[in-house]
């Protein structure tokens, strides 16, 4: 794994020290071993960046020690863990490459990296779509509906074309009741691969701008190129 710091991602070495582990609960009133199975509580997950000293946490609820009845036996059996993520703190995690990335397109993108630091998947799905067709609309590439537009955009590599459509597809039908069920995978593979896309198209849009401020730069010496 990385720092989820943006401005950071460093790689983060699994054997560091974690900051902090544990269920949080007030000392003086912790709970006996004959309640600790009913409870959910809350587990707290911090670690530290060696590199920019900074501190992350994944926040879970669960028990410490989940036991089920069994009505066979009339006696409580051990189950297996039950800890749930509920929150990751810094949900954004991923900073652009490429300056000319417009703010609003950042803005959608993180906000789908925060509905996924919850497990909103809906959501994740709508605000990936947003992101796409704010692509678009900021290129201003043709076309009579958003998969046309797609088609159009500036990228050599048709598997980055179909990624685009597969997150329009996604977004289509997570919003709708009833629209078909996607994966936590999907959705993540979606979120790794959108910011390589987004980087592609806003990079080249640069070195194009670099190009024709040193074609105007060479003109302007009286330069023949
Ligand atoms: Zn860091």
């Amino acid at each position: 794994m990385k720092c989820p710091y943006p401005d950071c991602q460093k790689d983060y070495n699994q054997n560091w020290q974690d900051f902090f582990r544990g269920w949080l609960w007030n000392q003086d009133d912790y709970p006996s071993d004959n309640e600790r199975h009913l409870l959910k509580r809350v587990n707290l997950h911090t670690r530290r960046c060696h590199f920019c000293s900074r501190l992350f946490h994944d926040i879970y609820i669960g028990n410490e020690n989940p036991k089920i009845f069994d009505d066979a036996t009339k006696r409580f059996i051990q189950a297996a863990p039950d800890l749930e993520l509920i929150a990751s703190y810094p949900a954004s995690k991923t900073s652009f490459k490429a300056k000319k990335v417009p703010e609003n397109i950042r803005k959608y993108f993180h906000e789908a990296e925060r509905c996924r630091s919850i497990g909103a998947m809906t959501g994740v799905a709508a605000c990936l779509r947003k992101t796409v067709y704010a692509i678009c609309d900021d290129l201003g590439v043709g076309g009579i509906d958003y998969k046309e537009k797609i088609s159009n955009l500036p990228l050599k590599e048709e598997v980055y074309k179909e990624l685009l459509k597969q997150i329009k597809f996604l977004g289509d039908n997570g919003t709708k009741p009833g629209g078909d069920i996607y994966t936590s995978d999907q959705i993540d593979i979606a979120l790794k691969v959108l910011p390589v896309v987004i980087d592609k198209l806003y990079e080249q849009d640069e070195q194009i701008d670099e190009a024709q401020r040193a074609l105007a730069h060479a003109r302007s010496k009286g330069l023949q190129l």
